[in-house]
């Protein structure tokens, strides 16, 4: 066969194979837009484990209806100059999300910026665009996303039980209310509310998120060494979990599961916990953004780091300090529900 250009929709379904792995990933894309987009409040609903329909509602900027149709065009976004690579303070800079969704699913976008008299409404399934049309809706941006990966019936065979599915975009959303705890949220799984909390500072969402006897016995940490800086919370040794679910990083306030920041956490409790046991951390790491390069993998979830010894040493050694002295721990008062 001679060699030849795939068709974009070809390209957009072999891209959704990795920017989305699963309805998580989906999940997490359509709130980092709405993030990005400097919503206020996002409510997401999630039905039949995201497979089935995920829903992310927010109040941010919207899409121009001139533009809506670039918005589903791969490598169109709003978000990065050709020159920007570097230093990049968004969330979202691929241009690959609604694309990819797009050709794995049924994605609707309905969306009023400011200013615009009614809302405008595209739909993509399959990859096919179908026209824009009005409809009545508040400011802000819907993405709708249904029967995910059926048009990728080799992806769909690799998903897990509805309920894993489930617990994932849960997870997902979690991770990024954690990270964005001045953001309201609300979190409703098959038709039953998850959660739905308020703007918040760190303290106060980590406590709505965790629950209030875990959320209690947490630890303040801060630490800092030249322009790299972490805080958060973190259990004592007496408080442990059979699995790292609750353990959520955020670097530049992206949440992000990344190899090193994990086990520079385990290295720093591995002495003082019992094998198989996982401490509970939310941790905030703040890093000049030329120090570190998000463009690793397209679900943007792992990093390099331009020192990485330098993160894995301040991070291990500000655990320990906070683990170690009683001083420590008292000077960091415990987490108090409703304090701060
Ligand atoms: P990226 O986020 O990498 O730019 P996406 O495919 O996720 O790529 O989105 C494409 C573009 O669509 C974004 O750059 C943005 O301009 C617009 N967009 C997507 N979702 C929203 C939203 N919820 N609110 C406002 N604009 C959005
Ligand atoms: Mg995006």
């Amino acid at each position: 066969m001679p060699i030849r250009l795939l068709a974009p929709a070809t390209i957009n379904r072999i891209a959704a194979g990795e920017v989305i792995e699963r309805p998580a990933a989906a999940v997490k894309e359509l709130v980092e837009n709405a993030l990005d987009a400097g919503a206020r409040r996002i409510a997401v609903r999630i039905d039949g484990g995201g497979i089935a329909r995920i829903e992310v509602t927010d109040d941010g900027g919207g899409i121009p209806e001139t533009e809506l149709a670039l918005a589903i065009t791969r490598h169109a976004t709003s978000k990065l100059t050709d020159e920007a690579l570097v230093r990049i303070a968004t969330l979202g800079f691929r241009g690959e999300a609604l694309p990819s969704i797009g050709a794995a699913a049924r994605l609707t976008l309905v969306s009023r910026p400011r200013g615009q008299d009614a809302a405008a409404r595209i739909a993509v399934a399959g990859g096919a665009v179908s026209e824009i049309t009005p409809v009545a809706a508040p400011f802000g941006t819907s993405a709708i996303v249904e029967d995910l990966f059926y048009a990728t019936p080799a992806r769909r065979k690799f998903l897990r039980s509805v309920a894993s599915e489930t617990t994932a975009c849960a997870d997902a959303v979690r991770h990024l209310a954690l990270a964005a705890a001045d953001v309201a949220f609300a979190l409703s799984i098959d038709g039953t509310t998850s959660f739905d909390v308020p703007a918040q500072d760190r303290r106060a969402r980590v406590a709505a998120l965790y629950g209030r006897g875990d959320a209690e016995a947490l630890v303040a940490l801060e630490a800092v060494r030249e322009d790299i800086t972490i805080s958060g919370f973190i259990s004592p040794a007496s408080v442990t979990r059979a699995t790292a679910r609750h353990q959520h990083m955020m670097v530049n306030a992206r949440p992000v599961r990344d190899p090193l920041l994990r086990l520079a956490l385990r290295v720093a409790y591995r002495d003082v916990i019992p094998a198989g046991r996982h401490p509970l951390a939310a941790l905030w790491l703040d890093i000049p953004p030329e120090q570190l390069d998000v463009n690793v993998h397209p679900a943007k979830s792992e990093l390099r780091f331009a020192a990485p010894d330098a993160v894995r040493s301040l991070l291990i050694g500000a655990v320990q300090r906070h683990l170690a002295t009683p001083a420590g721990v008292a000077a960091a008062p415990a987490l108090r529900l409703g304090g701060g």
